[in-house]
Parts: C-alpha cells; sequence; structure tokens
C-alpha cells in the first residue's frame, strides 16, 4: 500500500521535482523500505549514465550531400504529379472519346464502362486503406 503511494514519487525525487516536504516524506519511507530504496538507486543509476550520454554528430558527408538529396526528392515529386496528372487527363480524354464514339457498339461501352468502374473502386479501395494507415504508420517519421 505505502510502496504504491511512493511509486511515482521515487521519479519525482530523482527528478528534483518535489517540495521539501514530498522530499521527507520519500527519504524517511527509503530508510523503512529496501525495494524502493533499490529502486531509486536504479533511477539515480539509470539518470547518470542518460546524463553522460553525448549526440554523435553526423559524419560530414552526410552534411554534404543532404542537399542534393532534398533536391533529389523534390523532382521526384515532380515527375509524379506530371505522370499522375498526365495519365488522368489522358485517361478522361480517352473515356469521352470511347463514349461518344457512335461506330461503338453499345455492348462494348458497357463491357468498358464496367471495367472502368471496378479499375477505379480497386484504386479507391487502396487510396482510402493507404490513407488510414497513413495515420498510424510509426515509420513516416524515418528519413530515408
Ligand atoms: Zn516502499
Amino acid at each position: 500500500m505505502a510502496c504504491d503511494h511512493y511509486g511515482p514519487l521515487i521519479s519525482a525525487y530523482v527528478d528534483d521535482e518535489l517540495d521539501e516536504e514530498a522530499r521527507a516524506d520519500v527519504e524517511g519511507h527509503m530508510g523503512t523500505c529496501a525495494a524502493c530504496a533499490a529502486e531509486m538507486q536504479a533511477l539515480l543509476r539509470l539518470r547518470k549514465e542518460m546524463g553522460q550520454m553525448v549526440l554523435r554528430e553526423p559524419p560530414q558527408v552526410v552534411w554534404d550531400e543532404y542537399p542534393a538529396c532534398v533536391a533529389t526528392r523534390a523532382w521526384r515529386n515532380i515527375g509524379w504529379v506530371c505522370v499522375v496528372g498526365g495519365t488522368a487527363a489522358a485517361v478522361v480524354i480517352g473515356v469521352v472519346a470511347f463514349a461518344c464514339d457512335p461506330e461503338v457498339p453499345a455492348l462494348a461501352k458497357g463491357i468498358v464502362g464496367l471495367m472502368g468502374v471496378g479499375l477505379l473502386s480497386l484504386l479507391l479501395s487502396v487510396a482510402k486503406q493507404r490513407c488510414r494507415e497513413a495515420k498510424t504508420d510509426p515509420y513516416t517519421r524515418i528519413l530515408r
């Protein structure tokens, strides 16, 4: 019971977030409870080790290549926009020309229309799934 009370206070004690009264209360419990004292020692050891960690600087080659990577990514995105936009325009023009051609039998128009509806349905299904997964993907912030 008492240890449940002191669990969160031990972490706050180690982080120096307690007022004098709470600090004295925690110190009093540490003198009577070996389990909580051991937990505090473990947290103090962890804090000390974390404080000694050094942030590594990336090698200079990473900084040298960074602008090229950004430019490559921008050109790639522009390329994708052009490909997708051009393809969409070609498909719309082709569909309109096909649907308006009086020499194409109605049955052929119906079959091709059915294929188009199926393809559009599949594309929308994949896009919807990708959007849903993008919201919960833990790896979206990883730079490639
Ligand atoms: Zn305890």
